[in-house]
């Protein structure tokens, strides 16, 4: 298995270099934990292929954003990933040349869900050492009780650590209450999931929470008119693939970096070499 999905990539990763310019839009990579405790887990990405990961981003240019430029961008309002400038007027008319194009830059959203303490203790240091932000989605009630349901060991964040995020430029986002699947409950409990768990971090942190992500990836119309009723900008899913313009802000899609990614499976998640391969494990779960 572990073979075709790398034969599979590699095949798609190949492909799409050669068949350039299809309008790659805005990659949002989704995260868990950053962590050596849980040797094995999918979601606990250990510290030193995180801190690789960050390396390679760097090296190749690319530059975090914001969640809220991230809504900004695919709503067409622009946070950065436009052309700017205008050096038309400096070109001879004489000799007409095609109007130099500012190289694109590589802009990436990095996300982090649950709020365990790891994000804090190792994913934030990496993060740091590039300059680079992450949006940090947190069930209210899991920073609110010190306990995240799970093992003893694994520890939520605290306000204060989350209010040092806050402080040094990353977002903090809710991620409902109890990380209960939304669809699954009844939609009197479901909006209270929504609303109460923006009002309990705002509460926590003194400051706005502008986004939302639903927990599991489980959400429907209902769910997503009550994130919107809610006061939220924008919200993000486990749906694969890139975000172009035009996007709908409270359905924005996430690669899934897993604890299991090479770097090379990193190189290739980035280029969309893997989309349609959680496109279909998505639906074969549906
Ligand atoms: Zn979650």
């Amino acid at each position: 298995m572990a073979i075709l999905r790398t034969v599979l990539s590699d095949i798609t990763y190949h492909a799409r270099r050669l068949t350039p310019g299809d309008g790659e839009g805005l990659r949002i990579l989704m995260y868990h934990r950053v962590t050596d405790a849980h040797p094995g887990n999918r979601l606990c990405v250990p510290v030193a292929r995180f801190a690789d990961q960050m390396r390679w981003l760097a090296e190749q240019g690319y530059r975090t954003i914001s969640f809220a430029e991230a809504v900004e961008l695919v709503r067409g309002q622009g946070a950065g990933g436009g052309r700017r400038g205008n050096s038309r007027q400096a070109e001879s008319a004489a000799f007409p040349r095609p109007a130099p194009r500012a190289p694109r830059p590589k802009l990436i959203v990095l996300t982090f869900d649950d709020g365990f303490e790891d994000n804090f203790l190792y994913a934030y240091r990496a993060l740091a050492q590039y300059g680079f932000t992450g949006c940090f989605f947190v069930p209210s009630a899991f920073i609110a009780s010190g306990q995240t349901g799970h093992e003893a060991v694994d520890q939520p964040m605290s306000w204060a650590q989350l209010s040092e995020l806050a402080r040094e430029g990353h977002e903090v986002g809710a991620h409902s209450i109890s990380h209960a699947k939304l669809t699954h409950i009844d939609p009197v409990q479901m909006r209270e999931e929504v609303r109460g768990s923006k009002e309990a971090i705002e509460q926590g942190l003194q400051q706005p929470v502008r986004f939302f992500c639903y927990p599991s990836g489980d959400y429907n119309a209902a769910v997503k008119q009550a994130v919107r009723d809610s006061g939220y900008d924008g919200a993000c899913t486990v749906e694969p693939g890139a975000n172009r313009s035009g996007a709908d802000p409270f359905a924005l899609t996430r690669t899934e970096i897993s604890a299991f990614d090479s770097l090379w499976d990193f190189e290739k998640k980035i280029a969309g070499a893997f989309d349609w391969m959680h496109r279909v494990v998505q639906w074969t779960k549906r």
